[in-house]
């Protein structure tokens, strides 16, 4: 832990779990009482039942014992599913390797910096602005103070996840229509953008869970394959710049995401990683602090990239409607339109055990033709793979698509967010800011097609991917692979960029 930024150490403390989660290592007790060391002449007992540990004294007197909880970021610290070598590699993303690279930094070297809006809607709930002046004072201090030559928004590559995503989800709905009845289930497609629940997934599942994984990338690695693929061979490769010396930062609000962008898959032809480092939102911040930057009184650039996600008509930032990670509600739509022909208006969401755990579905002719859940959070994550897994077909899980996401709540309240101040502000009430400031940028309802989609999205379409979604070249730039693995399995470590 020592060499971890003080960014982690903090969060570590702080960081804001609004719902108790269980380690998510699976343990198996027998219910045989525990004798505790000879002083203490205590037993403990384990009620299955109750899911509760008791102490009995000699006297048989019964306590209940206090149940501890741990959150994510805590768990990084943890060797149970994260490998010792895995937590070298979120080290080996820290602010202290960022401020020393940028400090060695060469003339020839072309830094490019990726924005999350969760990071900029925490950024902007700290300094009391709003979605627009967050990001054009970040874009002045990451220029003009840090020496950032490019600042893009991993918003605008939203838009080809769920473009992708959607075609997957179509596909794989008419497969199962059309499919014979003992046909092996296709369905529920599980989201992928979260890679909390990917490295959870990979280490503990089989195939019947990992295959129903999502291939469509998440716009972390939509970005890396861009900017270190198309964008430097548009935009750098003829000013003679060579892609080694190409260095791409994304600020994301978990650590999870580093992981990810260490992943084998995610590669360069010279096999340096599309994503160098990846700093969460409170790196950033204290990035910020490092140079004396305050944020409240830049200057705001201007948002003129073409890689920043913007409504054409109105110049101002946009978003994709739903929630802060996947697409379900996104999907929904589309596919409610595609295949039964129906417009769906507000989406009537059901709460099953919890707030993190939310289904909705569309009736035709009284009978239910699309099941879409929202799990949020370990525990609700082990509850549908339960159900995907019940050896009894009538109780099984009938959802059609599933966005799972890690964190209870989402992504705007990740272990990377910045935590609240409590002499300032309760964390529920934080959250919710947070999420109305990421809920304040026009969201856009209706991208059903990539002919709906933005202007810069079609054209990454017809000079990146060069051929239409779900196509063999946007399988190759635009999707990747999962798959089970050993507990023990663990990427590579490079010690240059
Ligand atoms: S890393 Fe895994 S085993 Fe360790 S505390 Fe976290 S969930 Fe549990
Ligand atoms: S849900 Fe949490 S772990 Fe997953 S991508 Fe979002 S912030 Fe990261």
């Amino acid at each position: 832990m020592s060499n971890f930024s003080s960014a982690i150490r903090i969060t570590n403390l702080d960081d804001f779990i609004p719902q108790s989660q269980s380690c998510i290592k699976p343990v198996k007790l027998d219910n045989k009482p525990i004798p505790t060391s000879e002083s203490s002449k205590h037993t403990i007992e384990f009620d299955e039942q109750s899911n509760t540990y008791y102490e009995i004294s000699l006297a048989g007197e019964k306590k209940e014992l206090e149940k501890t909880s741990i959150s994510l970021s805590d768990c990084l610290a943890c060797s149970g599913c994260i490998t010792s070598a895995e937590e070298v590699l979120v080290n080996h993303q820290s602010l202290d390797r960022l401020l020393k690279e940028l400090k060695e930094r060469s003339s020839d070297e072309v830094w490019i910096l990726t924005l999350s809006s969760q990071s900029r809607a925490s950024l902007a709930s700290k300094y009391g602005l709003n979605m627009e002046q967050v990001f054009g004072k970040i874009m002045t201090a990451l220029k003009n103070v840090i020496g950032f030559d490019y600042v893009f928004d991993a918003n605008w590559a939203r838009n080809f996840t769920l473009l992708e995503i959607q075609d997957e989800f179509l596909k794989r709905k008419q497969q199962q229509l059309n499919a014979p009845k003992n046909a092996l289930p296709n369905l529920p497609l599980l989201a992928s953008s979260c890679p909390g629940w990917i490295c959870y997934a990979e280490k503990t599942q089989d195939e019947d869970i990992v295959g129903l994984i999502s291939s469509t990338k998440s716009p972390q690695a939509v970005m890396g394959s861009l900017v270190k693929g198309y964008f430097y061979e548009k935009e750098l490769k003829p000013k003679g710049v060579e892609l080694k010396n190409v260095r791409h930062i994304t600020v994301m609000p978990c650590f999870d995401k580093k992981l990810e962008a260490s992943r084998g898959e995610f590669k360069t032809p010279i096999d340096s990683q599309e994503t160098d480092l990846v700093l969460t939102t409170t790196e950033l911040d204290e990035l910020f602090q490092h140079h004396n930057v305050h944020l409240k009184e830049l200057e705001e650039q201007p948002l003129n990239s073409s890689f920043i996600d913007r409504d054409e008509k109105t110049g101002k930032l946009r978003g994709i409607a739903g929630g802060s990670g996947g697409y379900a509600e996104s999907i929904f739509r589309m596919a409610a339109k595609k295949l039964y022909n129906v417009e769906v208006g507000q989406i009537e969401k059901k709460q099953k055990r919890n707030s993190d755990f939310q289904e909705f579905s569309l009736k035709v002719d009284g009978k239910v033709v699309l099941s879409f859940a929202q799990a949020y959070g370990f525990r609700n994550i082990q509850n549908i793979i339960r159900k995907i897994q019940h050896k009894n077909p009538r109780l099984r899980c009938k959802y059609d698509f599933v966005e799972v996401m890690a964190c209870p709540s989402g992504c705007n309240n990740g272990g990377g967010q910045i935590a609240a101040d409590p002499e300032k502000m309760n964390p529920r009430k934080q959250l919710e800011q947070v999420e109305e400031l990421y809920h304040s940028v026009q969201l856009d309802q209706s991208m059903q097609d990539v002919d709906q989609a933005p202007t810069s999205i079609r054209e990454g379409y017809q000079h990146w991917v060069q051929d239409s979604v779900g196509s063999q070249k946007s399988q190759g730039l635009l999707h990747t692979t999962y798959r089970n693995k050993n507990q023990m399995e663990t990427p590579a470590l490079r010690e240059e960029w």
